[in-house]
């Protein structure tokens, strides 16, 4: 059993989450039964932060001295305006930021979506990229982490699409300028694909969340058996999900990605590496929504 309870002195150190609407993130209720089991003297609150004061959310983290933080939606791109410096090469490619560590008043960056994108379909899924050939649906700060990943990890070929193309072609600039070998293509209407063999389906984008959301893929038009991962979490079965169900596709929800991005953010914080990640999806998988 975790507990959950958290207890404040003058010593508390303080992290947390930007984001907007942030209210549903599960980000505090996971980094606060680690803080309670490992009986460190930390607090990790959810900060909505209108987009216009982005600028003094982060003179807050230096001034208060806020030990770190995350970025969520919208912020992950605009976060990169605001930090002293991006230390691994892994996070600089990515062009968004979900994770700020303060070390005396310099900002340091990291993007640790994308470890843990790979290690929730090596976990989840049993898939490995390379070689292979993946549809990413969306072009937002979780779409950069996802294919940049995929890069890395050698996917053979990408394909994006997204509602706005302008951003698609923006991310595929912006990736092809650091993985010249990986073939990446726009797709304005995915109809184009149909006689393509796709190995994975990435859905990216916050579509799936509500009730009232359109499926963007049907995935009785793709050929061959992909396997499929929803990055969102809450519902645990999205429209796209229930369908990569009922046709047998090999499936998973972003309940393993959240809990590995966020056990490698507490790592980056803490140092704190033991069995923090089974801990997180412990949490997790309590959870009902
Ligand atoms: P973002 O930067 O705001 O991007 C949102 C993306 O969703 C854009 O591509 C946007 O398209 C698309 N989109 C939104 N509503 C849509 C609709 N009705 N129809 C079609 N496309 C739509 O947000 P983000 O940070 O990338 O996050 C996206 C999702 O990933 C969220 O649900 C977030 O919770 C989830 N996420 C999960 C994890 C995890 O650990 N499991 C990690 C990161 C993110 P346009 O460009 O056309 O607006």
């Amino acid at each position: 059993m975790i507990p959950s309870q958290v207890t404040a002195d003058a010593k508390t150190e303080l992290y947390g989450i930007f984001g907007n609407p942030v209210h549903h993130s599960l980000s505090p209720l996971i980094h606060n039964a680690l803080f309670s089991k490992l009986k460190i003297n930390a607090v990790y609150v959810a900060f909505q932060v209108e987009t216009a004061a982005l600028a003094l959310a982060f003179e807050a983290v230096r001034s208060l001295g806020i030990r770190g933080v995350n970025l969520t939606i919208p912020f992950k791109e605009a976060a990169l305006n605001y930090i002293d410096e991006i230390p691994e090469d892994i996070d600089r490619c990515v062009g968004a930021l979900n994770t700020v560590v303060n070390k005396n008043g310099r900002l340091f960056g990291y993007n640790t979506d994308v470890l843990g994108f790979l290690i929730a379909l090596k976990e989840e899924l049993q898939f490995m990229p390379e070689g292979k050939k993946v549809l990413v649906l969306g072009a937002g700060g979780a779409a950069r982490a996802v294919t940049s990943a995929l890069a890395r990890a050698h996917a053979d070929r990408l394909w994006i699409h997204n509602r706005t193309e302008s951003r698609a072609e923006g991310l595929k600039s912006y990736l092809s300028d650091y993985f010249p070998e990986i073939e990446i293509e726009t797709l304005a209407d995915i109809d184009a694909l149909r006689n393509e063999k796709i190995d994975l389906v990435v859905n990216t984008t916050s579509c799936g969340m509500r009730q009232a959301d359109k499926v963007l893929l049907d995935l009785r038009r793709l050929s061959g058996k992909a396997h499929v991962y929803d990055l969102i979490y809450a519902p645990s079965e999205t429209p796209l999900l229930k369908q990569a169900r009922q046709l047998g596709l090999v499936h998973a929800n972003g309940l393993g990605m959240l809990a590995a991005q966020a056990a490698l953010s507490f790592e980056l914080w803490t140092g704190e590496k033991n069995a923090v990640r089974e801990s997180m999806l412990e949490v997790l998988k309590k959870c009902s929504w």
